[in-house]
């Protein structure tokens, strides 16, 4: 479906190195190509395999788009950091005291790509550069060349509003604890949150430096990309473009634009379980009657959390399919889960130990309710099948996309999780149960069912030519053509000061080291 663009867009697209920022960005790069632009997309050594598996993928369902990738160097040991950290995961699976510190390093330490980043601008000389929010030094680089770099947050709407408002007004600060909760002040819809779940890190902390570039450098951009719909927040996306962002465009759900199997099966990891006999499983059930249980793609629980839930789910007596990131050795004793449990619930129960082909399961017509840590990605996901959801968020921007999901599209349910992950508030398995059959059979279900039912009727209309996602993203398309090439000269940009202040934290944290 090559169409009315006349001269050829050429996208760069830059997405953080975690399979939550890479996977809805292949899609966007899959979208742009097949409106007629050339993608490529840009990443390190330790993620070019999973991107590059995703294109052979994406072109041997599409052999007449035009998908690349480039790789830059990274040199992780040299930067100070543990080899093959240049990937999420690797920082998730990093069991030592200083992991935490280790995310923080990586986010600071990408600048070391800006020269690479430079030179493959001012050589292939792209239409516009789309960088995930973390690389904030990245609007100055394609500034430099004229480019206009759009950011992508990975985020709905709400959320974006939500931080902007904060930022602004910051209501978290009028309250006396950490746990007393105000309403966000300037925001519609008076959402309530507490400082806690704000989760709004301090200025003069690390987190809280980068925070503040991603807004400097947002704020300095083209715009904003949105993986989101109007239909499904308009208050917001207007709030958004009147308030926060200069300009911004939705173009998803970005899910939606893998249509055949192997797409849907394939858009993330190899998959541990064949996905015709999860789907043979799923075949077994009646419609509506499973509850599907995942966390995204990395997040762990306490032994003592994930035998609540396995006791939870058998206790709602419901059927499900949980997905398990764990990292025992084949043979290894699982401490996690009850004993004889998988025969216990054989017949009920699937669980899935790694990665599950979420797209395929979350579509099929047994699937009547999804447990989420509200991940975007997930949420949206979940959005699109028109399923209704229990919210289960850990951290990050979590406990905003779950205010969306619970108290303005009333389609969610929440656990009992009112904190962040890491103060170990353990969810009893009673909350699980609960929250588990109020989804699928409990008295509200059926308005919710239905709510969530023209969500996702809404989702794939908005995707479709003609659609709002559709039509935004021509009214991009067309935009961009329209550019006019700005150099801006390097002694006229204003955010090296920046750059200084993160090298300054960079060498901080690698002497501490
Ligand atoms: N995902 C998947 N299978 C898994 C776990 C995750 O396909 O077993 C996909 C999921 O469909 C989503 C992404 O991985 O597209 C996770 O992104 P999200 O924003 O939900 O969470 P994150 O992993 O970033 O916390």
């Amino acid at each position: 479906m090559k169409n009315e663009v006349s001269e050829q867009i050429h996208v760069l697209f830059f997405p953080f190195m975690a399979h939550g920022h890479m996977i809805p960005v292949i899609d966007m790069a899959k979208l742009f190509s097949s409106r007629g632009a050339k993608s490529t997309l840009l990443t390190t050594r330790s993620n070019q395999e999973f991107l590059h598996k995703r294109i052979e993928e994406i072109k041997n369902q599409n052999p007449d788009l035009e998908i690349g990738i480039k790789v830059f160097d990274f040199p992780c040991v040299e930067l100070g950091l543990p080899e093959g950290c240049d990937h999420v995961d690797f920082i998730i699976s990093y069991r030592k005291p200083d992991a935490g510190d280790l995310l923080l390093k990586l986010f600071l330490s990408t600048i070391y790509m800006n020269q690479q980043l430079e030179s493959f601008i001012e050589t292939t000389k792209p239409t516009c550069l789309v960088a995930d929010m973390f690389f904030t030094w990245a609007t100055e680089s394609a500034q430099k060349f004229g480019v206009p770099r759009l950011v992508f947050h990975g985020t709905s709407f709400f959320s974006l509003c939500c931080f902007n408002t904060m930022r602004t007004h910051e209501p978290h600060k009028k309250v006396t604890t950490n746990s007393t909760p105000f309403v966000i002040t300037g925001l519609p819809g008076d959402i309530v949150m507490t400082p806690e779940q704000a989760n709004v890190p301090p200025e003069d902390t690390p987190m809280g430096m980068i925070m503040k570039a991603v807004s400097e450098s947002e704020s300095n951009s083209f715009g904003v990309l949105v993986n989101s719909f109007y239909e499904l927040e308009p208050a917001y996306a207007d709030f958004y473009r009147s308030v926060g962002a200069k300009r911004a465009w939705h173009i998803g759900p970005l899910s939606l634009f893998n249509r055949e199997f192997a797409e849907k099966a394939q858009r993330g990891k190899k998959g541990v379980i064949d996905e015709q006999e999860c789907l043979k499983w799923l075949e077994s059930k009646t419609p509506g009657s499973v509850i599907y249980v995942s966390f995204g793609s990395g997040a762990k629980f306490t032994n003592e959390q994930m035998l609540e839930i396995a006791a939870g789910l058998e206790g709602s007596q419901q059927n499900f399919i949980w997905v398990v990131k764990k990292n025992e050795k084949q043979g290894e004793k699982e401490d996690w889960l009850p004993e004889g449990y998988e025969e216990r619930t054989k017949g009920e129960g699937l669980i899935i130990r790694g990665w599950a082909p979420q797209m395929l399961i979350l579509e099929h017509k047994a699937v009547g309710g999804f447990v989420t840590h509200c991940g975007w990605n997930s949420a949206l996901e979940g959005i699109s099948m028109g399923l209704p959801m229990v919210t289960w968020p850990r951290g990050a921007e979590q406990f905003y996309n779950e205010k969306l999901l619970t108290q303005v599209l009333r389609i969610g349910v929440n656990v009992g999780a009112t904190e962040l992950v890491k103060k170990g508030k353990l969810i009893s398995r009673e909350e699980v149960a609960k929250a588990v059959r109020e989804v699928i059979d409990g008295e509200e279900a059926e308005e919710r069912r239905e709510r969530a039912k023209k969500l996702g009727e809404m989702a794939k209309a908005a995707v479709e030519e003609g659609g709002s996602s559709y039509n935004d993203l021509s009214r991009f398309m067309e935009e961009l053509k329209c550019y006019k090439v700005e150099k801006v000269e390097e002694e006229d940009t204003t955010c090296f000061t920046l750059w200084n202040a993160f090298l300054v934290i960079v060498n901080k944290l690698f002497t501490i080291q």
